[in-house]
């Protein structure tokens, strides 16, 4: 029995990107949400934290109706679950989960109370939108987690592709995620690509004329995505798009895409 290499798609690398970033500049995220050990290389992605490889074993017994456990790096994580992970992390899960067990090993029964019954969450935060989400979340899991089995666009559209190139489309970031959009419609894409280059050069034009002037929930959005450590240019470029967007979780996907 030879040793397995498991080839890891190009989304889930710049997923990886995300997730490392999201890790060394959150300082909750840097540790395990349940023991504390450093770099957790693992993720609860329905709850919404990083766990140790240790505390991922016992996380995966408690099932993934309570949690859904993947590598940031190995594992394929779908745009939902990205989504989600995002926007909870190692700090709002201890706001709301109970903090993090030091000095005396974590167990499954431990990780039952405080996931499953949810023992330690204040009355207040049982209403917590992140908290009913976890449930509802799996509910779509299956599904997504069909859809995402062939998340490997860029082989799967490896023809439609060379089409696009040989008719003068030369930018394969761009061709790839209009394919994405169409299914693979080679004339629905270009007719995307056409498109999204007229509006680009339409939005060159009007970013160049407009004054910057984020409202204050505009900044601190700002301010919440430079804090995940991302470096955005505060320009209005930026602004218009986190109104199109209007969730920073989107707009710090389209960051890194
Ligand atoms: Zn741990």
């Amino acid at each position: 029995m030879g040793l397995k290499i498991k080839k890891v798609p190009k989304q889930q690398k710049s997923n990886y990107k995300i997730l490392k970033n999201f890790r060394h500049n959150t300082p909750e995220n840097m540790y395990c949400a349940d023991c504390g050990a450093k770099e957790p290389k693992y993720a609860s992605v329905n709850l919404g934290v990083f766990i140790c490889s240790k505390c991922s074993h016992l996380h995966q017994l408690l099932g993934p109706q309570v949690s859904v456990v993947k590598s940031i790096e190995t594992d394929i994580w779908t745009a939902e679950e990205m989504q989600n992970f995002l926007i909870m992390g190692n700090a709002n899960a201890k706001q709301i989960y109970g903090a993090v067990v030091r000095n005396r090993p974590v167990t499954l029964d431990y990780l039952r109370q405080k996931y499953d019954s949810l023992s330690f969450v204040q009355e207040e935060n049982k209403r917590n939108s992140l908290i009913n989400k976890r449930k509802t979340f799996f509910g779509n899991y299956n599904q997504s987690q069909a859809s995402s089995s062939d998340v490997d666009y860029e082989t799967k559209y490896l023809n439609e592709m060379e089409q696009l190139i040989s008719m003068g489309f030369t930018k394969k970031k761009y061709n790839l995620k209009a394919l994405i959009l169409t299914k693979g419609n080679v004339q629905k894409a270009t007719d995307l690509i056409i498109n999204a280059q007229a509006k680009h050069q339409e939005k060159k034009t009007l970013y160049s004329t407009m004054e910057y002037n984020p409202t204050s929930q505009e900044s601190e959005t700002i301010e919440q995505i430079e804090n995940m450590g991302f470096n955005i240019k505060s320009n209005t470029k930026t602004l218009l798009l986190i109104r199109k967007v209007n969730s920073f979780f989107f707009f710090l996907y389209k960051c890194v895409l």
